[in-house]
Parts: structure tokens; C-alpha cells; sequence
């Protein structure tokens, strides 16, 4: 019989908690008893009152795309008035902003857009390195937006990734997963990959020598067992591939200005969910807590499992859905002190940026 004292002890003993189990702790466990199975696994890895951090921008460079998630509220579709691409100049002064204050991590989050082929990315890319060398790093683009650019310029991922690589990328993103279950995908992003697509594009980054990470979106309409199969699937993938991925960032959906609309998960929801990722993805060294989409309460997460998170600058797709962003470093961080955690600065680039914001 399940109970929350068997499995303490056998996370203590470092065992395995299955999926059935960790169905069963989210209708039984109170969050107390999440928050301690999940600091059982945390203590693993990180120190118990160390959060890592850093400050880091999204540049939405495009905002034109052809998958029509019904959840998204940021695309715009070819010749809409409103789409856009920005320019290079426009992208640098946004990386100039953020690197005057300290911050050295640039993700790139556009759409599909059928206009831009991969010797767009190339150039943009290999203009980027030649401009900041090592002082940046940046996520070049998601998994979903690889797959996309790779067909579109009639190459294979793998190809595709050589030529990426070629031009100084160094990390992709796993944005676009949301949630991995090919149910999900069917009723709200069908022109968005499967899940076995997703997977294949991952195995193929990380045999290509790059960096990648992990991530999964709540609060759609997704069922508890769609949410368990994201999980479980991610926890054999990150098996088959000697624990390849960086790390695991789980936010919560914006329901607002999109055709699916709904509700907005509780704060309790998100902080169970994330004890539940954490107790169960025990191959994973850091679980990411979203300031983006869950402002003050991302902190108390650092008590449910999380160990590391952003201080965002910008990101217009959640923004759009309804996300506010603080930017205020010290405030951001003064959450996490209040909760009772030392947060330390995780740079990403080789070299740091020169102005320090500790
Ligand atoms: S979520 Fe991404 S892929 Fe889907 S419509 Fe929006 S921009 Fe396009």
C-alpha cells in the first residue's frame, strides 16, 4: 500500500517513486508532505539554502508563424498588419540593454515563418558571435522552431544543426513542448510536431554536441494522466541519454487575448506541480521555477523542489497572454530571501558581463 512514509524512505534511499505513485501523492499528499519528498531529491544535487539565478531576455525577432496554436496569443499570420521581423540593429541594442546591467543570457523565440530558411538563422547567428564573442550566451531557438526551420530549408535536422553550430550556437531550447502528449497536441497544436518528432530533434541536438534543456506548460485543459505521460516520458528520455538535457522549466499557461481562452492555475497548483516534477524527475540536477509566469510565488518554489531560476527582462509571447514582468532585480531577489534562500548568480557565457548586479 502507498503511503507517504514508505515512499520518504525510499527517496531517502535514493529509489525510484513510480508514475502511479506520484499520482497518488498528488490526490493524497498535502503540501507539506510534497514539499518535504521534494527537498529529499533537491538535497541531492544543491545545497538546501542555495537558488542559482540569472537575468536574462527573450527577443522576439519575428512574430509571424504559420502553427496556429489555439493557446498562443502572439503570432501574427503572413501578411497580417501587425507582423513583424526586427532587424539586427534592433536585436543588438535589446542584448546592449541587458548586458550594461549585468545580464548575460539572450534566448531567441520567433515563430514559423515560412520566409526565414536556415541561412537567415546562419547569418543572424554568426553575426551575433562575431559582435559578443563569449561575453553573451543565448538559446538560438526552440525545439519545434529547429524542426520547423530544418523543413522549410529542406535539411534534416541534423544538417540543420551542423550548419547552426558552424555559426557559433551553442544551446537550443526545449520551449515548444508543452505538454508531451500527442492527445494534447492533436486538440490544440496539431501543425506543432509530435511528440516523437520533439524527441528525435532533441536526441539529434545533443548528439550534435550542442546543449539543450527541458520544458513543460500547465494550466490548458490538460487531464492529470496527460501531464503524467509528459513526465514519465521525459524521465526515459533523459535516461536513454545519460541525464543530456541541462535542466527542467515548468511554467504556467496565460489565458488571456487567444482563441482557447480559460483559467489561470492557482499558485498552490503550480507549487504542487512543481514538488511532484522534482520528486519524480530525479535525473534532472536543476528544476526552474518561472518568475514569468508566476511573479512572487515562482520563489516559494524554491521550497517545493526548484533550485534555480530567471529574472526576466522581456518576452512578448506570455507577455501578450497576460504575463507581467517586474524588472526589478532587487525586488525578484528579495523574494527569493524571504523565503529564506541565498540566491547566487549562474552565468551562462564564458565571460561575464563587466557590471555586476550582486
Ligand atoms: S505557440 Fe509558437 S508555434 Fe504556436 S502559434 Fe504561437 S508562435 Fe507559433
Amino acid at each position: 500500500m502507498i503511503s507517504v512514509n514508505s515512499l520518504q524512505e525510499r527517496l531517502a534511499a535514493r529509489a525510484r517513486i513510480s508514475r502511479e505513485e506520484l499520482k497518488w501523492l498528488w490526490h493524497n499528499a498535502s503540501n507539506e508532505e510534497l514539499q518535504g519528498l521534494a527537498n529529499l531529491v533537491r538535497e541531492r544535487f544543491h545545497q538546501p539554502q542555495i537558488a542559482t539565478y540569472l537575468l536574462m531576455r527573450i527577443i522576439n525577432y519575428t512574430n509571424i508563424c504559420v502553427a496556429k496554436c489555439d493557446y498562443c496569443s502572439f503570432y501574427r499570420l503572413p501578411k497580417a498588419a501587425d507582423g513583424y521581423l526586427r532587424s539586427k540593429e534592433w536585436m543588438f541594442e535589446r542584448i546592449d540593454e541587458l548586458v550594461e546591467l549585468g545580464g548575460d543570457l539572450f534566448a531567441f523565440n520567433g515563430g514559423f515563418n515560412p520566409q526565414l530558411k536556415i541561412d537567415y538563422y546562419v547569418d543572424l547567428f554568426g553575426s551575433i558571435r562575431q559582435r559578443y564573442g563569449e561575453r553573451i550566451e543565448f538559446y538560438a531557438m526552440t525545439v519545434v522552431e529547429l524542426i520547423y526551420i530544418a523543413r522549410v530549408s529542406k535539411l534534416t535536422v541534423a544538417e540543420a544543426l551542423q550548419l547552426l553550430k558552424a555559426a557559433g550556437v551553442r544551446w537550443i531550447t526545449g520551449g515548444g513542448a508543452e505538454i508531451l502528449a500527442d492527445s494534447f497536441r492533436l486538440r490544440h497544436s496539431p501543425l506543432k510536431y509530435t511528440v516523437k518528432e520533439y524527441y528525435a530533434a532533441q536526441r539529434d541536438i545533443l548528439e550534435a554536441g550542442l546543449k539543450s534543456t527541458a520544458t513543460m506548460v500547465i494550466g490548458f485543459d490538460e487531464s492529470l494522466d496527460e501531464r503524467l505521460e509528459h513526465l514519465e516520458l521525459l524521465r526515459d528520455f533523459q535516461d536513454s541519454t545519460n541525464n543530456g538535457l541541462f535542466s527542467f522549466l515548468c511554467w504556467t499557461y496565460k489565458p488571456y487575448n487567444n482563441e482557447l481562452g480559460g483559467q489561470e492555475v492557482s499558485a498552490d497548483e503550480y507549487l504542487r506541480h512543481l514538488a511532484l516534477c522534482r520528486i519524480y524527475l530525479d535525473n534532472f540536477v536543476h528544476i526552474r521555477t518561472s518568475v514569468l509566469t508566476q511573479n512572487a510565488n515562482a520563489l516559494k518554489g524554491l521550497s517545493f523542489g526548484a533550485d534555480d531560476f530567471d529574472i526576466p527582462w522581456e518576452d512578448e509571447v506570455t507577455q501578450k497572454a497576460g504575463a507581467i514582468i517586474e524588472q526589478n532585480v532587487e525586488s525578484v531577489l528579495g523574494y527569493a530571501k524571504n523565503e529564506g534562500f541565498a540566491p547566487q548568480y549562474r552565468h551562462v557565457a564564458k565571460e561575464p558581463g563587466l557590471i555586476s548586479i550582486k
